[in-house]
């Protein structure tokens, strides 16, 4: 054992009392919480200890009908009127709200989510307030957004977002259908509704027009009556290609504009002449991050053959090192799956993987004995064929291949449905130009991984959905132009 295994963290763990999590939250529907028109309720729980965290209103039919109606009111009445750059200064206000509140939304989410504190508080809520401050700064500025003079919104957004970023995702979804002048009825995720409810606070307090945001809580049956509700111009979705197909099904000949977020089984691609230190951590970051939950996970490793065995040598040794437990712990590398079912989920295609040959190897590690966990897991001897090549994991489980050249490696990286992500690691500056003009991927990362910014657009090809979100293009898809 090397001298760095020896080393032990002492404890670091955030305070959970930083947050006033309630019994019990209702619908956030023109501007106020109220309670479902059924009575019906569902529970969150931290993922982590199983523990429940609160009662949340179940949205039916009624419900919906409300917050679309108050959706509509607020974007004939107020919002649509109001001169663009007081539209900015609401979202400005949010921005600098969400930073002020940084650390209470980081641990509601970890609470929530089960994911690091390291992560909520330094990757997920810093980057909603800044696609909020991008965005305001865009809502005054519409007519050079590339879609004419005098660029129209939508109208009443309907916006779903998954589990595995709920705040970003709210953000990213959230601040450019504003800037646009839309006003929307958002679903968060029925296992993460906690910080969109927290989110609605942060409406109140910055003053915004009852009706502009509304946050409607349930699972994928709310979700399909928003979708399917007759007065919504635009559906925005984020999640999962089969959810995302239904949708693109159910709205199909209808008037209703639609983005679609989906799936994806990202490849990250190492060249021998990559630096395999700063590719190790690359590959670390891309699959690892965030449980392995992350649509653009690097989750299919391609790595030139002669260097396979020093590079899966140094990659072994850095897993090693990962630390696995309390998300809330400032130390975390990786925390819990998100719920049972994502658990059951990845289980059975990594024991697919079993099945199918290919050979598993994870640390030897401790899980906790309560909440969800699964240990950061390598696949070798991984073909083409098998599932763990073909199918989004979305955990944290990495799917080994190998290539000889580099014309192999981009055949082996566009063969999947899927075309969200993919990662070069090289020092050839054109061998990056070559490889990035071959790849079929909506984002592509050069030496480096999972880097967002909100200037930056972000999404998908083939079955990686519709779409783009961040920057213009995301910005034009909440517009219509007049050209
Ligand atoms: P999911 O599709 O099951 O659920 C996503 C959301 O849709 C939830 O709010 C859910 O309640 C709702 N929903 C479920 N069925 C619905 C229906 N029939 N009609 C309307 N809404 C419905 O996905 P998930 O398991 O929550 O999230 C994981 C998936 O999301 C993964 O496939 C991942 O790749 C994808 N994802 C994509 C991106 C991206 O930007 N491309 C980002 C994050 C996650």
């Amino acid at each position: 054992m090397s001298n760095v295994n020896k080393f032990e963290y002492a404890p670091a763990p955030e305070s959970s009392a930083l947050v006033d999590i309630k019994s019990e939250y209702g619908l956030f529907i023109n501007g106020k919480f109220v309670a479902p028109k059924s009575g019906k309720t569902f529970i969150t729980i931290n993922p982590a200890t199983e523990e429940v965290l609160s009662k949340i209103a179940y949205a039916e039919l009624a419900d919906v009908n409300l917050a679309v109606a108050a959706a509509r009111g607020a974007f004939t009445k107020t919002w649509s009127k109001m001169p663009p750059a007081e539209r900015g200064k609401y979202l400005f206000k949010i921005a600098r709200i969400l930073q002020e509140r940084t650390r209470e939304f980081a641990v509601l989410e970890t609470l929530d989510n089960g994911k690091p504190i390291r992560e909520t508080r330094d990757t997920d809520i810093p980057l909603a307030a800044a696609h909020f401050f991008y965005h305001a700064g865009w809502a005054d500025k519409l007519s050079y957004a590339g879609l004419g003079q005098n660029p129209k919104p939508y109208g009443v957004a309907v916006q779903i977002i998954p589990w595995n970023f709920p705040m970003l995702m709210l953000a990213w979804k959230i601040a450019p259908a504003l800037a646009a002048g839309n006003t929307v009825v958002l679903k968060p995720a029925e296992t993460t509704p906690l910080t969109a409810l927290l989110f609605a606070e942060v409406c109140q307090q910055a003053g915004l027009p009852a009706g502009v945001v509304n946050i409607i809580t349930g699972d994928g049956a709310t979700g399909s009556l928003l979708v399917n509700h007759p007065d919504v111009d635009k559906v925005a979705f984020t999640g999962s290609t089969g959810v995302g197909k239904a949708i693109a099904k159910a709205i199909a000949g209808s008037k209703k504009s639609a983005t679609l977020e989906l799936g994806g089984k990202g490849a990250n691609i190492v060249f021998e002449d990559a630096a395999i230190d700063e590719a190790v951590e690359g590959i670390v970051n891309g699959i690892f991050f965030n449980q392995g939950h992350v649509c653009c996970a690097g989750s299919r490793l391609l790595i030139q053959e002669n260097i396979q065995d020093e590079l899966l040598e140094k990659l072994k040794e850095r897993i090693n090192l990962i630390r696995i437990g309390n998300p809330m712990d400032k130390n975390t590398d990786l925390g819990a799956i998100n719920s049972a079912a994502q658990l059951g989920r990845i289980k059975a295609l990594a024991d697919s993987g079993d099945i199918e040959g290919a050979m598993r190897w994870s640390p030897s590690c401790t899980l906790p004995t309560a909440g969800f966990w699964y240990p950061p897991t390598i696949f070798t001897g991984v073909s083409q064929s098998h599932r763990i090549a073909r199918e989004e994991i979305f955990g944290p489980v990495l799917s080994v291949l190998t290539f000889r050249t580099p014309q192999e490696a981009i055949e082996k990286a566009n063969n999947t449905p899927f075309g969200l992500s993919a990662g070069i690691w090289t020092d050839k500056g054109s061998k990056i130009l070559w490889t990035a003009k071959r790849l079929r991927a909506g984002v592509i990362w050069a030496n480096t991984f999972n880097k967002f910014d909100p200037a930056s657009p972000f999404g998908g090809y083939k079955e990686s959905g519709w779409g783009r979100e961040g920057g213009r293009h995301g910005l034009s898809g909440y517009l219509k132009g007049d050209n």
